[in-house]
């Protein structure tokens, strides 16, 4: 079965929505099944892109490199066109391998909070901060369903049921609500973590790019010093990881946005 794979339902004017699988490794071999296996997905008003990417090399959307690879090139000029304020990212993983994405000291690791299982191994989350800064708006919603590679029945379903949700959805508020009926704990952490990134990266993100507007930076140490100094300033909550975030999702904004 031919892995790559693109539909567009819905009309242009209105809410623009994107789900996308397939963005590293041999992921895609999972999601296109359940992209393609979708049955009850409607949209209320607006567009829907559903695609899948072919496999490539593994390489996380953490890693600031993933953006200058072939599949991470083609998501980020998918987003630039679509400009979704729905967004959800499809990836799978190897259970024995969940630790790295559920660890409760991920954000002193990777910089990004655990990602919060609902139910029968289906794990969500926001999506990488490099671009979830960059590409979307504070309010818009752009996350990550995680399942199990090679799902069983019910994590497809599971899957399929949070997708069916978010594509009738037209905004962030509404998504969370109906979500919230149905996993009413793990939607307050999810909005515990949207708080916690709303009071801190956030608003230390927008602080760095007016500075930088204003500031001749002529290299990275530059850069380095100004964010350390918005920082400084704002009192912003953030640990070195997320630091380095920062600086690197300063430079995809100046690659892609400016
Ligand atoms: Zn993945």
């Amino acid at each position: 079965m031919a892995v790559e794979f693109f539909k567009e339902i819905g009309v242009k004017n209105g809410t623009s929505r994107l789900f996308i699988g397939g963005l590293h490794g041999k992921e895609g071999l999972s999601t296109i099944h359940t992209l393609k296996n979708i049955k009850n997905i409607n949209v209320a008003e607006g567009s829907l892109v559903l695609c899948n990417l072919s496999p490539s090399p593994y390489l996380s959307t953490l890693d600031p490199l993933y953006y200058l690879s072939s599949n991470g090139s083609k998501l980020l000029n998918l987003i630039k066109n679509h400009q979704p304020e729905i967004y959800l990212e499809l990836h799978c993983y190897h259970p024995e391998k969940s630790s790295k994405l559920t660890v409760c000291n991920r954000k002193d690791i990777f910089g990004v909070p655990a990602l919060i299982e609902l139910k029968y191994g289906v794990l969500m989350g926001s999506v990488s901060p490099l671009i979830r800064a960059v590409f979307f708006g504070l309010h818009d919603f752009p996350f990550i369903l995680e399942m199990p590679c090679n799902p069983s029945t019910r994590s497809l379903e599971v899957s399929q049921e949070i997708m069916e949700i978010t594509a009738n959805s037209s905004n962030r508020v509404e998504i969370m609500k109906k979500l919230g009926k149905i996993y009413p704990q793990q939607v307050k952490r999810l909005d515990n973590y949207f708080h916690e990134f709303s009071l801190n990266f956030w608003p230390a993100f927008q602080e760095v790019k007016q500075e930088a507007l204003k500031t001749d930076l002529k290299n990275l140490k530059d850069l380095d010093q100004l964010i350390s100094r918005v920082i400084c300033k704002g009192n912003f909550d953030l640990n070195p990881v997320q630091i380095g975030q920062l600086s690197q999702a300063f430079l995809i904004f100046r690659e892609y946005k400016i």
